[in-house]
């Protein structure tokens, strides 16, 4: 689990750095619906149980509780454990000098302090808290089984697509915007007459946590977005994409 964790630690890193090189994802923070002064673990318990409320409406209830959330400074950004049923993810307070630097850097020159802090707070308790609650839920209903490393990831980041398409659109074509501009700028590092799919399953002890590993995460989300219909967020929980 260790070394899985810091894989995945440098993957969302890498997811990261280069959305925040995004230009205009970077300069337009998306509106959410936050209250002002409410605190950010009082907004992740919330938003964790607007995920567990809204996946509850197909009247099937999770066999386990939701998970408990850790607000540490681990290397990585957001991760599910299923063996203690914890969700981890740092605060922008936990944050060492060095850590927040990589942020400031993301927002653009002599960047604010708070500015830093939306990008940080944009990628990792939006994108990367729902992705993982898309992991829970795949723990909770045995999704997983059968399933290979690849579509385990693709239906996460699908789950995660149709929650922000549904409860925040605009924060969701910005967040489909900042991956597109990752798959465009970044090379494509399955060699010429392979499928990505079977390439990623094949070589997946030795992607995680490689560069090429980020292509693949944005690549799966292209596939999720370019859905049509977009899947519905109950039918993403329910129907695997395909
Ligand atoms: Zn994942």
């Amino acid at each position: 689990m260790k070394i899985l964790d810091s894989r995945r630690a440098i993957m969302w890193l890498s997811v990261l750095i280069l959305l925040g090189h995004v230009t205009a994802w970077s300069q337009s923070p998306a509106p959410t619906h936050d209250q002002p002064n409410q605190t950010i673990p009082d907004r992740l318990t919330e938003l964790r149980d607007a995920f567990v409320t809204k996946a509850e409406k197909s009247g099937i209830k999770c066999r386990i509780q939701p998970p408990t959330i850790v607000l540490t400074d681990i290397a990585s950004f957001g991760n599910y454990d299923p063996e203690t049923n914890t969700l981890r993810t740092p605060l922008w307070s936990q944050f060492k000098h060095q850590e927040k630097t990589l942020f400031m850097s993301l927002a653009g020159p002599n960047a604010s302090d708070e500015a830093a802090q939306v990008i940080f707070e944009r990628g990792t308790h939006s994108w990367v808290f729902i992705h993982e609650m898309g992991h829970w839920w795949q723990t909770c209903v045995n999704a997983n089984v059968g399933r290979s490393h690849y579509r385990v990831e693709y239906d996460a980041n699908r789950i995660a697509a149709a929650y922000w398409r549904e409860v925040n659109p605009q924060l969701m074509e910005s967040l489909a915007s900042g991956f597109d501009h990752i798959l465009a700028g970044s090379p494509n590092p399955v060699p010429s007459g392979q499928d990505p799919e079977a390439y990623f399953n094949h070589n997946y002890e030795k992607l995680a946590g490689s560069p090429e590993y980020t292509w693949f995460q944005a690549h799966m989300i292209a596939g999720v977005n370019a859905e049509v219909p977009p899947p519905s967020f109950l039918q993403a929980l329910y129907e695997p994409g395909k």
